[in-house]
This record gives structure tokens, C-alpha cells and sequence, in this order.
């Protein structure tokens, strides 16, 4: 963090509290890892937003980031960081869907290495920029369809869908290390349920997380 960022984050601070009482609402809502707090009360969600939005920023709500694609809600940001790195210590980690930016800041903040892949190529500048600008040297971009993983840097110990796909990709599960964990939502178009999936020795064991509403994975690239 430089020192602009340091007073801007400080006087947004003081003025409303809006932050803590973010925290103390994930903190409510069961995240309770205390690594994945630390990582949301770091980095600082309105520079990952336009200005129309800044004010909203603190809001436990996505938000638009253009392109019809929404930056995600905290509480899911902060769920879906928790279940991958729980009981683990992650060493690089596969986020598909770069979007603004916000969540791959946050996996940044707790793992060595983090890939990111985005199919729209504005978005993917736009997070490469800000992200470099924020200091973050340990996060590698791909302008790509995610739909089927990253392969040429695979497997990774975490892989994290940030987009709703109609059942689970094959070629995300391959791309899994062993122990690790894939975290994607899986079902319609406005609904899904957020389903954990751990490679486990031959096989895989999934978990249900809840119901999430993300903007859907689309193949190809924009
Ligand atoms: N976590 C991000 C979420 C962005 S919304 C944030 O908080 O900002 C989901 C993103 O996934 C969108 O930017 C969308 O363009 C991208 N996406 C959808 N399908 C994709 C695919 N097949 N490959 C890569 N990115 C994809």
C-alpha cells in the first residue's frame, strides 16, 4: 500500500465505519478465519470500483463493473476464499474470472502464487493495471477461456470459478494437484449452488456451500 492509498483508506475510515461493519457482518454470516478477515480488511474494495460506486463500496452487495459483469459480493468473496484455503496452506492457486480484480487481490494477500484468467479483454487490462498499481507482483493474467482451466501452469492447488457453470468441467477437476480443492458455482442462469470439490487420492469428494447468484461462464474470448 503507498502512502495516497494509506490516507485515502484511513479518511474513508473515518468517516463512515463502513468497514468494520463489513467485517463484523462476514464475521456474523461464518467466516471465521481469521487469514481471510485480515485479507478483506486489507485490501480496499472501492479501488476496484468505478466513482458512481466508491460510496457503495463497503456495501455487502456485487456491484457493476461494465461489460454487463458485476464485481462479487463480499460475504461470497470472503466464502469462497475461506473453503479454499481451509486447513490448507495453498501455493498457487487458479482464479477464473479476473472481473475487477477485487478477489484476486484478496487470494494475493494469502497465497504465493495466484493465476487469473479472463475472457473479456478491457476487464483483463483494466485488473492488470490496478493490481500492478496496487503493488501485487505475484499474480500472473491470462487474457482466456477459463472454461477449461489454464493448462499450460496446472495443476494448482486451489482452482476458484467466479462465474456459474451448468455442471462441474472435467478439465478443471485434471487440473487439480492433490488435496486441492475446486470452488465453482454450478447450476442456472440466475441461481446456483456453490459446491466445494477436493481431489482426494483417485477420487473426488463434494461439498454443497449454499446458494450463490453469479453472472454465468461463457465460453470464447471478448
Ligand atoms: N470475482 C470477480 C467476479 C467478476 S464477474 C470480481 O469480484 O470482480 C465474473 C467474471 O468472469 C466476468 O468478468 C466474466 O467476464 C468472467 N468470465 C465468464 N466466463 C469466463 C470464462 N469462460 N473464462 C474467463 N472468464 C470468464
Amino acid at each position: 500500500m503507498n502512502l495516497l492509498q494509506a490516507y485515502r483508506r484511513r479518511l474513508a475510515l473515518a468517516e463512515t465505519g463502513a468497514l468494520q461493519r463489513l467485517l463484523a457482518d462476514l464475521r456474523a454470516q461464518g467466516i471465521t478465519d481469521e487469514r481471510v478477515l485480515a485479507a478483506m480488511d486489507k485490501v480496499f474494495r472501492p479501488d476496484f470500483v468505478d466513482d458512481a460506486f466508491k460510496n457503495r463500496a463497503f456495501e455487502n452487495t456485487a456491484l457493476p463493473i461494465g461489460h454487463a459483469q458485476t464485481i462479487s459480493q463480499p460475504l461470497v468473496v470472503a466464502l469462497m476464499t475461506q473453503q479454499l484455503i481451509k486447513g490448507r496452506k495453498p501455493q498457487k492457486v487458479l482464479e477464473i474470472g479476473t472481473g475487477s480484480g477485487y478477489q484476486t487481490a484478496v487470494l494475493a494477500e494469502l497465497v504465493p502464487i495466484v493465476y487469473t484468467v479472463e475472457r473479456i479483454k478491457a476487464l483483463s487490462e483494466q485488473a492488470r493495471q490496478r493490481l500492478a498499481a496496487l503493488g501485487y507482483r505475484n499474480i500472473h493474467f491470462g487474457y482466456s477461456d477459463g472454461s477449461q482451466g489454464w493448462l499450460p501452469y496446472a495443476p494448482y492447488d486451489g482452482i476458484l470459478v467466479a462465474a456459474g457453470a451448468d455442471n462441474i468441467p472435467e478439465g478443471l477437476l485434471k487440473q487439480l494437484a492433490p488435496g486441492g480443492r475446486l470452488i465453482i458455482p454450478v447450476g442456472g442462469q440466475s441461481v446456483q449452488m456453490l459446491k466445494s470439490v477436493e481431489r482426494r487420492g483417485a477420487g473426488f469428494y463434494e461439498e454443497d456451500l449454499g446458494r450463490v447468484s453469479f453472472v454465468p461462464l461463457l465460453g470464447g474470448r471478448v
